[in-house]
Formats: structure tokens, sequence, C-alpha cells
């Protein structure tokens, strides 16, 4: 088993997943088995209990491991399957030494960083490895070179790195080469910098990615490779993509970095062939027709908030040859502005995930202009409650319908709690989660996208479609088009007379790559694009 690690130097938000990802989609391409894993720093046990203003999104895994947006990468640009162990925090590092120590397994020994939470860290790295059955094992480990809180990771696979011995692992740094306006040059001295920071604990990287605004000379590459010790065809290039990021995997084979990690790691694997790759990219870029579509939220302004959202969205794009402009809508405008000004001209409407109270009258609004004007919607999890209340205040005649999350008090709590939650007093890790099958309705427009009856979705979530009002909806004109295999819990609503009304509880957007587009989403952007089109003729 061969192993890579990707470390980042110099500022955060570089694109260290997206790197790993693109590496991982390369090798699989030369016929390997590739598995990805990501290490954070941080002592959350996992990000479930952070706030999308600290974390952005959480991504949740079938096993219903919440995790870091970087395995949506991961899951996106390669086929491997993850789960719970492909994820590690400095919470879960500790948790178990402290529980081990509780237990007295070390017992008459001092507990320390080294070896204690550095041998858990590597026992993690062994045990996706026996797990995944890789060829090539690639961990990427968050944070920034120099962060305190990152020292016993790189700890961990420095000593790792020696055990397994050379030409079985190898360090890759992600690092910046910023172009200073004034000077009108790249600069490479924090990336010299990084890399002796990383070298003065012992790691000495095999290969620099370096970010960058604009093309890297033979003369720039060339000081790279002096001061930073690595061969001239280790500088990699990894420029601003243009057009999307699945334009990385190509950009790094035309650096040639898969055929130096397959030589640094022995490994025997013909070249790539990234022909559907490419026919992707060609979609992106050259796209037969264009649409624009609004996504009504609340982090609408953290790019990272609704991450594998706005991937899903360009996917079902992908599938129709359709570029999708993305219109971040603040639900708050829309209470302020009115849905008409801040919704107008939109192919579609997606309302997607959410907590919390704030901008939720904003989303109602969405919601009733996309059901109202038959534009298209799409409601996913709090978009599919959402949804429900809108059509149980202004179709159904319940006056003051809301959900029990927002409103303890409403006469009609369309949206109710969970019975599995009502006992639950913890907070971390205990929402409805991860993979849960979905029985479709015969002959409900879900059935058609899907083609199959029986499908697996994840979900995370506490409340529900409140069953004691399922006949009134009904009656009112809306279907139920999936359910739990038992018929208990509400999965998927449409309305039939509407070009494209649907919204699940579940998170379709988690299972969407640019090569197999998720159904719901196809479907959305087809009929996005079909009505605009009607529209115009
Ligand atoms: N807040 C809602 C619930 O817990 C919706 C959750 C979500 O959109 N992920 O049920």
């Amino acid at each position: 088993m061969k192993y890579i690690f990707v470390t980042g130097g110099v500022v955060s938000s570089l694109g260290k997943g997206l790197t790993a990802a693109a590496l991982g989609t390369l090798l699989e391409n030369r016929g390997l088995k590739v598995c990805l894993q990501k290490f954070d720093p941080y002592l959350n046990v996992d990000p479930g209990t952070m706030s999308p203003y600290q974390h952005g999104e959480v991504y949740v895994l079938d096993d219903g491991a919440e995790t870091d947006l970087d395995l949506g990468h991961y899951e996106r640009f390669t086929n491997t399957k993850l789960s719970r162990i492909n994820n590690l925090t400095s919470g879960q590092v500790y948790q178990t030494v402290l529980n081990n120590e509780r237990e007295g397994k070390y017992l008459g020994k001092t507990v320390q960083v080294i070896p204690h939470v550095t041998d858990e860290i590597q026992n993690r790295i062994i045990q996706l490895g026996e797990h995944s059955k890789a060829d090539v094992v690639i961990t990427e480990i968050g944070g920034t070179t120099g962060d305190i809180e990152g020292l016993p990771f790189l700890e961990a696979i420095r000593e790792f790195a020696l055990d397994v011995g050379v030409g079985n692992a190898i360090f890759i740094h992600v690092t910046y080469v910023p172009f200073i306006k004034a000077a009108g040059e790249l600069k490479t001295k924090p990336t010299q910098q990084s890399v002796a920071k990383l070298r003065e604990i012992g790691i000495a990287p095999h290969i620099l990615v370096c970010r960058c605004e604009k093309p890297l000379d033979k003369e720039l590459r060339q000081k790279i490779s002096l001061f930073c010790n690595v061969p001239y065809e280790a500088v990699i290039e990894e420029k601003d993509v243009d057009h999307s990021i699945y334009e990385v995997p190509l950009m790094l084979q035309r650096e040639r970095m898969d055929d130096l990690v397959c030589k640094l790691l022995h490994l025997d694997a013909p070249g790539s062939d990234m022909t559907h790759w490419q026919e992707i990219i060609r979609k992106l870029i050259a796209p037969q027709h264009r649409v624009r579509i609004g996504v009504v939220g609340k982090y609408i302004e953290l790019q990272d908030a609704y991450k594998s959202v706005y991937e899903a969205i360009i996917h079902g794009g992908i599938a129709n040859d359709c570029g999708v402009a993305i219109e971040q809508v603040e639900a708050e405008d829309i209470e302020k502005l009115g849905a008409e000004k801040a919704l107008k001209g939109l192919g579609g409407i997606l309302v997607p995930g959410g907590f919390g109270e704030r901008g939720i009258e904003g989303k109602i609004l969405a919601a009733q202009y996309a059901r109202e004007r038959k534009v298209p919607y799409l409601g996913l999890c709090l978009g599919m409650q959402i949804a429900c209340i809108e059509f149980a205040r202004h179709v159904a005649g319940l006056e003051g319908a809301h959900s029990f999350e927002f409103s303890p008090d409403s006469k009609h709590p369309v949206i109710a709690l969970m019975n599995e939650q009502k006992k639950v007093t913890k907070k971390g890790g205990t929402m409805r989660l991860g993979s849960q099958p979905c029985q479709l309705v015969v002959g409900s427009r879900a059935a058609q996208l899907y083609g199959a009856f029986l499908v697996n979705e994840r979900h995370r979530h506490r409340y529900e479609f409140n069953n004691a009002y399922r006949a009134r909806f009904e009656k009112a004109g809306m279907v139920f088009s999936g359910t739990s295999p038992d018929g208990l819990l509400v999965e998927l609503i449409e309305l039939p007379d509407h070009p494209f009304f649907m919204a699940s509880q579940f998170h379709p957007e988690f299972l969407s790559k640019p090569n197999h587009p998720h159904p719901l989403f196809k479907g959305f952007i087809a009929a996005a694009h079909a009505q605009i089109h009607q529209k115009s003729i």
C-alpha cells in the first residue's frame, strides 16, 4: 500500500481538498484503487455542532457521519466509498486517548502527545488502509503548516512515512505563490518559508503544488526548486481555474503530476484516459443552453455553506447541456423587497436545508411565488418543510401553520419533532442521519425521474412532516410521492398540477457527481430550462 500526505502552507482556503481529490481522479483513471481521508486539527468531535459561519457545509455520509466538506470533493471526484473512519478530528483522537486512559490501557505510563496521540492518528491511517484495500491512501491534513494544533498530525505522518520507508509514502505540499500587483511579480518567499517550517519538523515535501493567479514561468519554477529543495518537475502549477473546479484534474495532468506521483511511489500504472472528463468540461465551458437558478438561503454570502447544493445544480446543468448561473438570494431580502422583486426572471427556485428562524418567512414567500407563478421549485430538507408550511397556509386553509421548530405554539404544527427525537437531549450526532430507504409512489414524477421505486438517500434533520395533516394535504392536491418503506415518514412531496414542484426531506445533493448527476437536480434543471424556453417563444 502506498501513502500520499497532503499538507497546506501560507494561507488556508487554498483548495487542498480539491487538489487531493483531483489527484485521486487521475490515479483512479490509471486503474488504481484510491481512498481519501481528512484529518482536522480542531477539538470538535465532528463539524456537526459548528455553524456554517465557522465551518461551511457539514457533509453527511451514508453511515450518518457528519464530516468536513472536503469529503464531498472526494466523493464527487472519485469512486471511493467513504465512512466515518475517513474523517478524523483532534477531538476524536483525544476522546479515544482519554477513554483508553480511564480504562487503564496505558496503566503505569504518563500519557503524552508523543506517542499516545500520534499513535492514535497513525492507527487511523492503518485502519483505513486495511478497510479500503486501496492501492493508494491519500491523507489530507487540515489547517496550515505552522499552526500549533496541527503539530501532532504532522509528527504522526512524519513517523509513519519513516516506518513504511522510502518509495512507499510521499509528501505533497500545497502552497501559495501570490501575485504582487505593485511589483507586477509572483513571489516565492512565503512558499520558501512554509517549506522551511515543514523541514524544521522533519518533513521534506516531494512535490509542491503552487496555487497562483498567473502562470509560473521557467525561472520561477527553478527558483522554487532550488530554494525549496525539490526537483524542477516537482514544482506543479495550479492556477486559478477559468470556469470550473472540474478543470483541476486536467490541469494537474498537464503538469504531469500523476506521472511523477507514480514514479516516486514506484507504481506501475498506465497513463490516465480523461476523455469523459474533458466532455464534462466542454459542457461546462460551452453549453448549448443557459438558465438562472435562485438559491434562497440564510448563509448566502458564504461560498462554502451550500457547497454540495451548488455543485449538484451544476451537475444538473451538465446533464442537460445547460450552463447554470446561480443567483444567491438572501431570504431576508425577500422579506424586505417582496418575492416579485427578489425572484423575478429566475428559471428555477431552490430552497436548501437550514436551521433556526432567521429568514424563514422569506423562504416561505419564495415557495409561494414558485407555486403560484409556476416557476420550477426544488426544496431540500428545510426546503421541503417550508413548502409544506406554505401549502398549509395558502392552499389547505390551515391559517397560522408552522413548524414546531420555529413556533412550538402554532395551532397547526404541520412539521413536528420526530418521535425518535423526543427524548434526545444531546446535540452532537443525534439527528436522523445518513442513508435511509425511500419508497416511491407508482406514477409519480419522482418514480419517473429516478426510474426506480426504492432509493436510498442521506438525511440530517430532527423534524418531519406531521402525519396528522396528510389527508388534508392530499385532499388539497399534494402528492406524497416518497415515504419510508413503512409509510410513516414523508420523504418526498410534489404538486402534479405544476411544471416542477418537488421537495425532499433528505439531501439529494450529497449523492450527485459531475458524471452521475442526481435525478432530482437533472429534472429540476430540465424543467427550469423548458420553462424559460417556453416563455421566450
Ligand atoms: N431544521 C430542520 C430539521 O432539523 C431542517 C434540517 C435541514 O435542513 N438539514 O428538521
